[in-house]
């Protein structure tokens, strides 16, 4: 039987991202949801936090309210305390994840814990389906001990969520939109591969050096959305890489935003903004 051979998927979007101030006013660049890149289905938003300043985070992200689709903290240095109106409480250390589904309403706040010293990580927001966006609020949380890490050649893949081709498992299982999210380490001139179905969509986000997808070359920060094939590979540029891999299967539902609420049409967002007023969150 032929071995049929794997299509690279092209880059379809590069973009770098957009300066933005959020919450108080903390600094950060947001990768996914800007003029260039509104969304990816299903990711709605993607900001890069990245400051040894304290007056670019000190901030934070006081009370304030989501409906209708999660929210993935990943920090990569210092530690974010979060505490909703459920009772639920916790710090995101260096290398932890938060997987947060706001679903029917959380109101929380997300606050440096630190005075000063690096601050980094990434925040996603992934949509729900529409018949998930009023379900109960759910957390995953994991420090970054906790993560599995896959040893590939010149390549060290930390599974954020989701499952890798070799098998290696997050204990952040999201199955609503089959989300695959990983931290990878890629060393000079290595090559990542990684299959992922046709239907779903991807998109690589470089952090830190260099690299080339299919003859495009990806400086630092910025996000390359992958078109149609079957396999992901990016090879390192001097200096290495580093780079987050993104996967999910679209939802190809209409989708209504303001602020923190994402629902699917208005008459929902006027329930929301109605129901959070009236203290029903
Ligand atoms: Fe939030």
């Amino acid at each position: 039987m032929d071995k049929l051979a794997a299509k690279i998927r092209p880059v379809i979007q590069l973009t770098k991202g957009q300066p933005v101030s959020d919450g108080a006013g903390v600094r950060m660049t947001r990768m996914i949801g800007t003029p260039q890149l509104r969304t990816l289905d299903p990711f709605l938003m993607l900001d890069f936090f990245f400051s040894d300043a304290a007056s670019d985070y000190q901030a934070g992200f006081p009370n304030h309210p989501h409906r209708g689709f999660e929210t993935v903290t990943y920090m990569l240095a210092g530690r974010m305390r979060h505490k909703d109106n459920h009772g639920h409480e916790g710090v995101i250390e260096s290398g932890g994840i938060q997987w947060m589904t706001a679903g029917r309403g959380v109101i929380h706040s997300e606050m440096p814990e630190q005075a000063d010293g690096l601050m980094k990580g990434f925040q996603l927001w992934v949509n729900l389906p529409a018949r998930l966006k009023m379900t109960e609020p759910a957390y995953f949380e994991f420090s970054g001990d906790a993560l599995p890490v896959e040893m590939r050649d010149g390549a060290t893949v930390k599974i954020l969520a989701g499952k890798t081709s070799l098998g290696t498992t997050s204990p952040v299982a999201n199955t609503h939109v089959g989300a695959r999210y990983f931290d990878i380490n890629l060393a000079l001139g290595a090559t990542f591969r990684e299959p992922v179905p046709g239907e779903n969509a991807a998109a690589i986000v470089l952090f830190e050096g260099a690299a080339t997808i299919a003859g495009r070359e990806l400086t630092n920060p910025s996000v390359a959305v992958l078109g149609e094939g079957d396999t992901v590979q990016v090879t390192a540029g001097t200096g290495g890489a580093r780079f987050l891999f993104l996967s999910g299967r679209p939802l190809y539902e209409p989708v209504a935003w303001a602020g923190p609420f994402v629902m699917n049409n208005d008459i929902q967002l006027r329930q929301a903004f109605a129901d959070y007023q009236a203290g029903r969150f």
